[in-house]
């Protein structure tokens, strides 16, 4: 049985000074100190060893043992001109302290005025609780787990703890899923598993199974589902309402079990690593633990579309015809392009009940991969006015996104001669575009929409507070969209 746990430490906030530091029990402290007060600081402690190494090992982690504490000391910039450049400093430090397994772990903060303090501190925290998080092993020696009971923090800046270990929380069940090879997670255990967190997260829970999909009409789903064998396919929607006072939210998520490409099966190199092809689905859930968890005031339903792309006698052809929920006709061109056609049915079922935003993540496209590499996702809207605002807010939380146009000229390569879309067309270059565009035909042009092209969900080295190489991409971000009040409030403004 799939089993997920996490168990944030205990957090502190204390007002303690760099000379009380080693009195406190804990083990390991981490300083972090404002490159421009880096001489104070040097002339504060006193330690010629600290100084020679700091000389030696110009601007990178100097450490020393000082009363029984390990201490680990960063310089950053005082006002961090470049979030990407914060993180991965913050990154590089916090991955020295994790292998000394510390039960409690001091972060101490160094000559940062209150606002840039309190964003490195939440950083800084965002990541230690991150790099806690073990993924899957299937090794016969199990790794070490890090035994972080408490954490403490000084000084005592404003920042909220809550929200932070929600994410942190969110992500790690993002990585946590994604990480299952496909012959853990299969569709069938992945909706088990969906099904008991729900219940013991209070959400209501219901799969549309493939029976009432036929029913409902959702040919572009079933297309793709019916070529598992086991029928274990599903669009799985939960809902979560404690309140909705700030809004009401849609998150939809690509569930691919595994993508073999279909009958246009991959060739071995690229078939590799499919199994993480579920990515986007885990983001919609963990964003909708993370904000429950946080205790956002938003109503949101999350559609999980579950499925596996396979190979076999009921499995869909290029040069199929399907009919999708919405009544449109699509002409399949490559069965491998099948992200596209579970969200179409996903996306019009998620947009029946006019949500005040939708989002929906997805590990979609090559094309988005080749044009940003995987530092950044793509982002489409609808909402031409968001365009600037998400590069900010991306910037600002670490996980970067860069958008690409969603013009209606870009529909003539997505022209059939017998159907009213062709599900991709071949060769052409902006793959990325025309998936966007094929999904805007299933989101109502009155539905304030984002799509994520997930190309940074894999990152050798991590990204944002993240230090594996599967990132998790998308719940943090999405908890600083709705953070940000540009996003839903503005449409709860125009009353839409
Ligand atoms: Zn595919």
């Amino acid at each position: 049985m799939l089993e997920f746990s996490y168990t944030p430490p205990s957090i502190h906030l204390l007002e303690q000074s760099l000379d009380a530091l080693p009195q406190s029990d804990a083990a390991v402290a981490l300083i972090l100190v404002a490159e421009d007060r880096k001489g104070f600081f040097l002339g504060e402690v006193q330690s010629p060893e600290l100084q020679l190494q700091e000389q030696l090992n110009q601007g990178s982690v100097i450490h020393r043992v000082e009363g029984g504490q390990w201490q680990w000391i960063g310089f950053l910039p005082a006002i961090p001109e470049s979030e990407a450049q914060l993180y991965k400093k913050l990154r590089t430090v916090v991955s020295q302290i994790g292998p000394l397994r510390a039960e409690h772990v001091a972060i101490h903060l160094y000559g940062f005025e209150p606002e840039a303090g309190a964003r490195v501190a939440e950083a800084a925290l965002g990541v230690l609780l991150s790099q806690r998080v073990v993924l899957s092993s299937y090794k016969s020696a199990p790794k070490e787990r890090w035994p972080l009971s408490r954490v403490s923090l000084s000084p005592a800046l404003a920042i909220d703890i809550r929200r932070i270990t929600a994410e942190v929380e969110g992500n790690a069940l993002a990585r946590y899923l994604s990480a299952l090879p496909s012959s853990e997670l299969t569709a069938r255990e992945y909706r088990r598993f969906v099904h008991r967190l729900a219940q013991q997260e209070g959400w209501e829970c219901h799969d549309y199974d493939q029976v009432q999909l036929a029913e409902r009409g959702a040919g572009a789903f079933l297309a793709v589902a019916r070529g598992a064998d086991d029928d274990q396919g599903a669009i799985v929607r939960l809902r979560h309402r404690v309140s909705d006072k700030q809004g009401r939210l849609a998150l939809v998520g690509k569930g691919i079990c595994h993508d073999s490409g279909g009958y246009n099966l991959k060739v071995a190199g690229s078939m590799y690593g499919m199994h993480l092809d579920m990515g986007g689905s885990a983001v919609a859930l963990g964003t909708l633990l993370a904000i429950t968890r946080a205790g956002l005031p938003y109503g949101v339903d999350c559609w999980l579309a579950i499925a596996e792309n396979h190979i076999g006698p009921r499995a869909y052809r290029p040069g199929d015809i399907v009919t999708a929920i919405n009544g449109k006709t699509i002409e399949v061109v490559d069965t491998d392009a099948e992200g596209r056609m579970v969200l179409a049915d996903t996306l019009t079922m998620a947009s029946e009940n006019a949500p005040d935003l939708l989002i929906d993540y997805a590990t979609l496209t090559g094309a988005c991969k080749r044009a940003l590499g995987s530092r950044y996702s793509g982002v489409f809207t609808n909402r031409e006015a968001w365009l600037v605002p998400l590069i900010e807010v991306g910037r600002r939380c670490g996980e970067r996104i860069w958008p690409f146009p969603l013009d209606e000229d870009y529909d003539e390569t997505l022209e059939s001669e017998w159907a009213d879309l062709l599900q991709c067309a071949p060769g052409a270059s902006c793959d990325h575009i025309d998936a966007a565009r094929f999904l805007s035909h299933f989101v109502p042009a009155q539905t304030p929409w984002l799509h994520l092209d997930l190309s940074g969900f894999r990152h050798k080295g991590g990204q944002g507070l993240v230090t594996s190489e599967i990132t998790g991409f998308g719940v943090r971000l999405t908890l600083a969209l709705l953070a940000d009040g540009r996003f839903l409030s503005k449409v709860r403004k125009q009353g839409r």
